[in-house]
């Protein structure tokens, strides 16, 4: 750190990314990516002449795209806004509506307080109940911005939209913005709320079920104003947040939408087969609705296995955070790396 650095940012906590190896030998079970390609569509749809238009500046609006997703998801185009990574849009989300400062839960997505760090927000982190769900009712009435990742990471437990609907309704007066990065592994949207709600901002992403990651791209679904407010910081920031590539690329992607929905299905089995696996290995094993699980065991302590694993070249994403440091969170991968983390997972125990 300079000397130069705002004392705002001396303090701050910046966010760990999960580590990407660059020797390709892992398996790589850490950071909820797909491990499925893109559909061939996509992986195909880049042309020569798209990098000599690279010259010119990418259009702004990103128009196709969002009239490509307004489509498929049944709204108007003025009620999505598109970013570099969803990241963005809850970076957005934080400048633009905290006013009264911030809520979310204790154990969520790691980027929710260095956002509101980031910004100088007062925020406070409510414990999930015992059992690692989210208590609605400790966001009734809140009066201050909402964060809710639904389902939750690193948890994978949905949160039921009753719930969901009832939070928004109790805040009237300030925004509730519900992450819904993992919703395509079986969860239960809130976008068709967004008609009902004008403080209701949903938030989604290419990079787990889009098999996008590093094309960074975010997208979130609110009333007109709402978005016009996203706009209105995009605009001051960086209006070109959407390179041409990645628009492209995003486009190819909406229109092969049945081949992300059946790679979905193969996580989604992939998933139970390995939660019920660990578990005959004695494992407690939370009940996920995303593209990864939350699982600990009573025989090897959270960070043991994650070692243990990574000595096999299997990686998986353990948190030291204190109520949660017995678990590792593992990434649902093919039929074939699963089948590797279990029978690696089996050796460990036995060793020990
Ligand atoms: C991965 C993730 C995101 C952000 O992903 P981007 O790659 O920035 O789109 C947002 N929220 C949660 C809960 C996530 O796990």
């Amino acid at each position: 750190m300079s000397r130069f650095l705002k004392n705002t940012y001396a303090k701050l906590e910046a966010y760990t990314p999960g580590e990407q190896p660059k020797d390709g030998e892992y398996i790589k079970l850490n950071t909820n990516e797909s491990p499925f390609p893109p559909a061939p569509e996509v992986t195909e749809v880049l042309e020569k002449e798209d990098i000599e238009r690279l010259r010119l500046y990418c259009d702004p609006t990103s128009a196709e795209l969002k009239g490509k997703l307004a489509e498929l998801y049944g709204v108007s185009s003025e009620n999505v806004f598109l970013s570099n990574g969803s990241d963005d849009i809850l970076n957005f989300s934080m400048m633009a509506w905290s006013g009264k400062g911030a809520v979310f839960p204790d154990i969520t997505y790691g980027f929710y307080p260095v956002f509101a760090e980031l910004h100088g927000v007062e925020y406070e982190e409510i414990p999930l109940k015992e059992d690692f769900t989210v208590d609605a009712s400790d966001y009734i009435a809140r009066d201050k911005l909402i964060f809710i990742a639904n389902p939750n990471a690193p948890t994978g437990i949905e949160m039921p939209l009753s719930e969901i609907e009832r939070i928004v309704a109790s805040n009237s007066d300030t925004v509730v913005v519900i992450d819904e990065a993992y919703v395509d592994f079986g969860g239960t949207s809130a976008l068709p709320l967004i008609e009902k709600y004008e403080n209701l901002l949903v938030v989604r992403t290419f990079s787990k079920s889009r098999c996008l990651a590093g094309g960074r791209l975010g997208y979130a679904f609110g009333c007109k104003a709402l978005i016009e407010d996203l706009e209105k910081i995009k605009y001051s920031t960086n209006p070109y947040n959407i390179n041409s590539l990645t628009a492209k690329l995003g486009c190819a992607t909406v229109d092969a939408d049945s081949y992300y929905t059946d790679r979905c299905k193969e996580i989604i089995k992939n998933r139970e087969y390995t939660a019920k696996a660990l578990e005959t290995l004695g494992f407690t094993v939370l009940k996920s609705k995303s593209n990864f699980i939350f699982a600990k065991s009573d025989k090897i302590s959270g960070e043991d296995l994650y070692l243990k694993l990574k000595k096999r070249k299997i990686l998986v994403r353990h948190f030291s955070k204190e109520r949660i440091r017995d678990f590792n969170r593992i990434t649902i991968g093919t039929k074939a790396e699963m089948d590797a983390l279990l029978e690696n997972t089996e050796e460990i125990l036995k060793e020990i």
